[in-house]
């Protein structure tokens, strides 16, 4: 295991975080008080500035405009990136259409790559992935209710969707659909691409979630499919592949989310340490640093992030040398770890900031409300422990 960064790699870190401090940092304000839509014209400026700089799309292939950097060299780019909530979007590696794009890539035909990859990778449109269903469990993927029948030369779709992030605003969304329902459980449903402009692609709304209903990008949509016409060409890849499409796009899909995650502690620890020595609070000018219990903070923090960060690239660096299958633990470890590891380094960032934590005066509020899904989304905690608790269980029982 090498994780030593090259120094090409440590020239392109620092251009990225110079670029996050100058040009980002300073629109926190704005973002946190007004909506993304509003900020679309500057927003476009700054990607237009990232272009400039060839450091455009970092995880995708060079034939495709992007760096081509693998997946622990992104990794690194990703945690400098989120330290800020809107680096992933100027820099056009942000969720979903990374792993949009990195299915139209493995699985798109000539003409799906002309119509949707480009214009997506070139950051032209936007997409999103509708698989959760309102009344099915997310955490057991197959129970998909949303059913997509053949007639003629289309297919015709039916369900209803939430948590389509970032569908407003969007071109198309990636849908998971029932088309073989009388195969095995994980052969039944396929990934159809739809225009969001086709009739029957209703977006209901953009759910409130921690109180905002967001806008744009910085959405989550219900939508309900009525019949709602596409045609059969539409299909990735082969029809009842939807779950084994999916698996392939979600192990690298967790690093970049981890990594991002990481980029948030490292943001909320800088935030609660200058806040421990700054902060004064008592006449003699000592300050909240001083006291042992926000030292243990500090300490306890420090030593998560650290082993959290270890636990990440050695799981990028797995994929990276024997793919995403053989790391499938790897991954599911740090998807309920560094998940936990930033909920706890945020909320104690927050705790050091008393009443001004609470406010949208600072960003860490931001970052304790809508990072809380960290352990719902991609696999939720619960499901992520079953799976490796199974397999170590399984182990021992073969042992014996
Ligand atoms: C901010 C956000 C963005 C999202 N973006 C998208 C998106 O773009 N596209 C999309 O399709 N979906 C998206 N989702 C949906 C997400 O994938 C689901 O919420 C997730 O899969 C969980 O499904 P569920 O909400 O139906 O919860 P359920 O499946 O009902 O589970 C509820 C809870 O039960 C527990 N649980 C579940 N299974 C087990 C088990 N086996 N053992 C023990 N406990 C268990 C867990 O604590 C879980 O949180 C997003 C969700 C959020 C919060």
């Amino acid at each position: 295991m090498d994780f030593e960064i090259s120094e090409k790699m440590q020239v392109i870190l620092d251009m990225i975080n110079e670029f996050v401090d100058k040009e980002l940092l300073p629109l926190e304000p704005e973002f946190l008080s007004t909506e993304f839509v509003d900020m679309l014209p500057v927003l476009e400026e700054k990607r237009q500035m990232v272009r400039k700089m060839e450091l455009w799309a970092p995880n995708h292939p060079k034939e495709l405009g992007g760096m081509g950097l693998s997946l622990l060299e992104h990794g690194l780019i990703s945690e400098a990136l989120g330290r800020s909530p809107i680096g992933h979007y100027v820099f056009g590696c942000q969720a979903p259409d990374a792993g949009n794009i990195e299915i139209l890539h493995l699985h798109g035909t000539e003409q799906q790559k002309e119509e949707y990859l480009k214009p997506l990778v070139e950051g032209k449109i936007r997409s999103c992935f509708s698989m959760t269903e309102v009344d099915m469990p997310g955490s057991n993927p197959v129970m998909l209710e949303t059913t997509a029948e053949k007639d003629g030369d289309d297919y015709v779709i039916n369900g209803h969707k939430w948590y389509s992030s970032s569908a407003d605003g969007s071109k198309f969304s990636i849908v998971m659909a029932v088309t073989n329902p009388e195969a095995p459980p994980y052969l039944q449903a396929s990934m159809i691409i739809v225009p969001t402009d086709t009739p029957g692609f209703n977006l209901v709304r953009n759910i409130p979630v921690m109180g905002h209903k967001g806008s744009d990008y910085a959405s989550h949509a219900e939508i309900l499919f009525q019949s709602c016409r596409v045609p059969q060409k539409n299909i990735l890849g082969n029809e009842g592949h939807g779950f084994v499409i999916a698996q392939e796009r979600l192990g690298p899909g967790r690093i970049h989310h981890c990594m991002r995650w990481l980029g948030i502690c490292s943001r909320t620890f800088d935030l609660m340490c200058k806040r421990a020595n700054e902060r004064k609070i008592s006449p003699d000018g000592k300050t909240l640093g001083t006291r042992q219990i926000i030292r243990a903070w500090i300490a306890e923090s420090a030593a998560e992030i650290q082993a959290a960060r270890l636990m990440t690239l050695h799981a990028a660096w797995k994929i990276d040398k024997v793919g995403a299958k053989e790391a499938r633990f790897d991954v599911s470890f740090i998807k309920f770890m560094v998940a936990n590891t930033m909920q706890r380094v945020i909320d104690r960032a927050l705790q050091v900031h008393g009443g001004l934590g609470m406010t949208d005066d600072c960003i860490i509020a931001f970052f304790y409300r809508h990072e809380r899904a960290a352990r719902i989304y991609d696999g939720a905690d619960e499901v992520h422990k079953m799976s490796v608790a199974k397999k170590i269980l399984r182990s021992y029982q073969e042992n014996k």
